[in-house]
């Protein structure tokens, strides 16, 4: 059996009138109408009408269920349906693979199905083009964020996840046993990013990392994908550019390149204004101030403080100049004003999408402030080691990409756009 197809059905048209064509793919529906039978075939790119005519051809699909695999051998021709522009008469029907019947859930998401039932059946899920859409949008976002880079100089590079002491201080860390040794999973490439600047200068990393964090919230997982960069010779401000240039590109990229998905999807993405509003942390706490809710210099900003703010600015911008004591050890303080730090965050509206700042690159001055925080100078000997190595000035952020797909896609709840999510409850598929 050939099972190589002539076309995608995305590349059938009617122009191609009266072509033979071997065409594969789901069933999405199968009508009998007298003495034809109308199936409705799908593959990746897209969804065509094949009309069945003939006892043998008939018999054969009597009894096959919709999402059943089949490969079509027939011929380009005029339709009267409404919905196509053409169709294909079959010659030869074969049978791949057979769906069982009642499936988990309505694959076409005729009938709603709550995202439980969706997520332990999400292979098939998959299948509803609404869903299906979120993917291949997250596929192009990614190549939009590794084209960005890698023309701003970045290289691409792969940090361990498996990890022999606790990187950033170690409360929200997995543990897991390394055969008689005890190892964790990563939280952030932070440590590493770092040093690899000593002999890449711009790095990025796309890879999953891992919070063990009790979080019910649609913005947390466990497991969760993270754009990490990390650059020599560039102060808080030069990254801030650059994240702002990877964010508006990925609309650009999306505008040209996604047109079917966010017309799936019922989104129009528009650019962004830039550039991005910049507010500093003190500046937010005044704005909050304004509003009746009154904070301390020093106090972090929670949840209900970061819903009020993005009332007052809906789409994205910085908070930038944290209070030094709200952000890690390894954050730089500002020149003018040690008790604040060269940072920001990138929100969108509420939701915090990135945290990053220039850092420390004197160890001298690393070896303290983990003595500050109560955290032990000697467990970090094997970074710290690394900067009496020429350790360049640098500076850097992480980006939830779980995060920019939810605003991208206008869906709140992170779990859809994350195909297999983990959370506190959810360990399976
Ligand atoms: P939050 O305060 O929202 O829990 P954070 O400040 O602890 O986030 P960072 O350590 O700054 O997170 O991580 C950088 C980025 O990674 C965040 O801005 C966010 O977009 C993303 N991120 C962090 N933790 C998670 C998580 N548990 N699930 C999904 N995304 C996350
Ligand atoms: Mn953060």
């Amino acid at each position: 059996m050939d099972l190589k197809r002539s076309h995608y059905i995305g590349n059938l048209g009617a122009s191609m009138k009266g072509q033979k064509v071997l065409v594969g793919g789901w069933v999405e529906d199968l009508r009998e109408l007298g003495k034809l039978t109308f199936l409705t075939l799908r593959d990746v790119t897209g969804v065509a009408q094949v009309v069945i005519a003939g006892n043998e051809n008939i018999q054969q699909i009597k009894d096959l269920n919709r999402q059943s695999v089949v490969l079509v051998t027939g011929t380009i021709q005029e339709t009267k349906a409404r919905d196509f522009a053409y169709e294909i008469k079959a010659d030869k029907i074969e049978i791949l693979s057979r769906a069982v019947h009642p499936l988990p859930i309505d694959p076409i998401g005729r009938l709603e199905s709550n995202i439980d039932n969706r997520l332990n059946a999400r292979a098939l899920d998959l299948r509803n083009q609404r869903v299906a859409s979120i993917f291949k949008l997250r596929h192009h976002v990614l190549f939009s964020i590794r084209k960005t880079l890698t023309e701003l100089g970045f290289i691409e590079v792969n940090t361990p996840k498996i990890i022999g002491s606790a990187s950033e201080g170690g409360a929200n860390l997995f543990s897991l046993k390394y055969f008689d040794k005890q190892a964790y999973l990563a939280q952030s490439p932070q440590l590493y990013k770092e040093q690899l600047t000593i002999g890449l200068e711009r790095v990025f990393e796309i890879a999953s990392f891992y919070r063990a964090e009790k979080s019910h919230t649609v913005r947390h997982l466990t497991e969760f994908s993270s754009v990490d960069i990390e650059a020599a010779f560039m102060d808080y401000t030069d990254v801030m550019e650059v994240l702002q240039t990877v964010v508006t590109n990925v609309f650009d990229h999306m505008a040209t390149n996604c047109i079917e998905e966010q017309k799936t999807l019922g989104i129009e993405v528009k650019k962004p204004n830039t550039p991005f509003t910049r507010i500093t942390y003190t500046q937010a706490i005044a704005e909050l101030g304004k509003e009746g809710i009154s904070l301390e210099l020093g106090d972090d900003l929670l949840d209900s403080h970061l819903r009020k703010l993005g009332e007052i600015h809906q789409s994205f911008y910085f908070i930038t100049d944290w209070p030094m004591k709200l952000k890690p050890f390894y954050i730089h303080e500002k020149e003018d004003d040690a008790t604040l730090s060269k940072s920001f965050d990138l929100q969108y509206g509420y939701l915090e999408l990135s945290s990053g700042g220039r850092r420390l690159h004197d160890p001298e001055k690393l070896r303290s402030r983990l003595a500050e925080q109560g955290l032990n100078p000697a467990q970090f000997e094997d970074h710290l080691r690394s900067f009496d190595w020429g350790m360049p000035p640098h500076s850097g952020w992480g980006l939830g990409l779980d995060r920019l797909m939810s605003v991208l896609t206008q869906i709140d709840n992170v779990r859809e756009v994350v195909l297999y999510p983990r959370d506190p409850e959810r360990l399976f598929p």
